[in-house]
């Protein structure tokens, strides 16, 4: 592994992370994630590795190009046109501009399905509606049918249950296209 150096303090950068959503970050080794206090102690520079984009067998509505799978920093899915891309230092979008939102998010829960004991994970629709699922719970696309558990449970405002993950307190990733 290349040896990086912290751009704020010069210290080595810490391991690499995965948080609850499966997003990769690395810690400047002199900076650590209290749960106590839910408060950065030392050192806070915290570097978001990418998530390389995972090419589809579909093709752009748009221009007929492929299409790329990208997780955001939220665990939000979309599928996005291979051409387009993004200009840092004009600050515009280039190529395609096709983008595609997949349905739902989610995150982990502390508590555990009755049907099955397995965690729960707390599914959160584009329109914003939220219900708890079984972790255990999928979609096969090939056969285009439910695998897993089938326990859901959807949620009024107000019973919605507060994610332990801390992920909401970690610094912000740099600007998305
Ligand atoms: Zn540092
Ligand atoms: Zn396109
Ligand atoms: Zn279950």
């Amino acid at each position: 592994m290349s040896e990086e150096i912290c751009p704020k303090c010069g210290s080595p950068l810490g391991e690499i992370t995965e948080t609850p959503t499966g997003k990769k970050l690395q810690r400047c080794s002199t900076g650590s994630w209290n749960k106590e206090t839910r408060k950065n102690e030392g050192c806070d520079y915290v570097k978001w590795l990418t998530v390389e984009p995972q090419e589809l067998d579909e093709k752009c509505p748009k221009c007929g190009s492929p299409l790329v799978l990208q997780v955001t920093r939220f665990g939000k899915k979309m599928k996005k046109c291979s051409t387009g891309g993004w200009d840092a230092s004009a600050k515009k979008a280039t190529g395609c501009d096709y983008v595609e939102w997949l349905t739902g998010t989610k995150e982990p829960l502390d508590s555990d399905c009755p049907e099955c004991g397995e965690k729960l994970v707390l599914f959160t629709t584009n329109s914003g509606k939220k219900a708890e699922k079984c972790s255990t719970s999928g979609w096969d696309a090939k056969e285009k049918k439910a695998t897993g558990c089938t326990y859901i449970k959807w949620l009024k405002p107000g019973e919605i249950p507060v994610s332990s993950a801390g992920e909401e307190f970690l610094p912000p990733e740099p600007q998305e296209p």
